[in-house]
């Protein structure tokens, strides 16, 4: 396949993503302004929200394949990032997103959007993430009194949309939000979404509204009663000061966070986000049945059954009233 044909099928196949991946998205969010007769309580489902390097994989994701392939030494490479991104006064993850394919270049080494999803094959995950997910499914089915309560598992990441697409857990999720490149624009793949760390709160909100086609706007008002998945029945998991805004925007509308930390590493950052409020809990980063974290995540799931299981008879309760009046 010559490259012209490569990149327009490279291209196809990103917004064949996009694509798929809004269809997906948008299908189930029961999102209307209007007010309309509602049958069932709605608002029964949970949202694990995860941050990727750091909280699912112990590095950063282009350490396992990109960096290696290009020749460049990782701790080199995030260094002169960094200090580009400073002297510049230029936005750090455009930087680094830029810096990667500069250096990929100067390598003579051509990277496109099927060699980057076949680099996440090489992603490492920490222990027990990859059945993380059914285990966490399952407990929330034994435990919801036949209530039926649903779980969706969302990634928002400053990584890249095209390295995780090639991990074994992209299926898992409900909605990935990454960076992500353009493949035809210039010479040099051009950033087309960049998730910065404050950025990261933007997607946030669109869970809880159920806005997740990214050609919508998010800023519409929408009141509280009318969004699909509150804050309080969501968990952020993350590991470090990149998590901040988003632990705090969790936090500070009632929904929860947990900070993670590698296995056998220092607990110094859960600790300080632990003492600043800006986690319920912090853990080791063991996704194994029965660690501390799958613990700790099973008492906020508990916690938000019993809520919604109260929330939906206070609706029932209302509904009532207003169908016989008083009496
Ligand atoms: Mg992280």
């Amino acid at each position: 396949m010559d490259r012209q044909a490569r990149r327009t099928r490279g291209s196809d196949d990103a917004a064949a993503h996009v694509r798929r991946k809004e269809t997906r998205a948008v299908r189930p969010a029961p999102v209307r302004n209007e007010p309309r007769v509602k049958h069932a309580y709605e608002k029964k489902t949970i949202a694990l929200v995860y941050d990727f390097d750091g909280t699912l994989c112990p590095r950063p994701m282009q350490e396992y394949a990109f960096l290696p392939k290009i020749g460049v030494d990782a701790k080199a490479f995030w260094a002169e990032s960094n200090r580009i991104a400073l002297e510049e006064g230029a936005d750090p993850l455009i930087t680094y997103m830029h810096l990667l394919y500069k250096k990929a270049k100067a390598a003579g080494v051509r990277i496109d959007r099927d060699d980057l999803v076949a680099q996440g094959r090489k992603v490492e995950l920490f222990p027990g993430v990859e059945k993380w997910f059914d285990e966490i499914d399952a407990y929330i089915q034994e435990c919801d009194h036949g209530e039926h309560v649903a779980v969706r598992h969302y990634l928002i990441s400053s990584g890249l949309a095209e390295i995780i697409e090639g991990t074994t857990i992209y299926k898992r999720f409900h909605n990935v939000f990454a960076s992500e490149y353009w493949f035809e624009a210039y010479d040099l793949p051009y950033p087309k979404r960049v998730i910065t760390d404050t950025g990261k709160t933007q997607y946030l909100f669109r869970i809880n509204k159920g806005v997740e086609n990214l050609g919508e706007s998010i800023n519409q008002h929408m009141p509280e009663n009318v969004r699909p998945i509150p804050f309080s029945h969501m968990i952020y998991f993350g590991d470090g000061d990149t998590d901040v805004p988003s632990m705090a925007v969790m936090r500070k509308n009632g929904g929860h966070a947990i900070a993670v930390h590698a296995p056998g590493k220092s607990k110094e950052k859960g600790t300080e986000l632990f003492k600043a409020g800006r986690c319920d809990f912090f853990a080791s980063a063991d996704y194994r049945r029965d660690s501390e974290l799958w613990r700790r995540t099973c008492l906020l799931i508990d916690r938000m059954l019993a809520d919604i299981r109260v929330e939906e008879e206070i609706w029932r309760l209302g509904r009532e009233i207003e169908r016989k009046g008083i009496a």
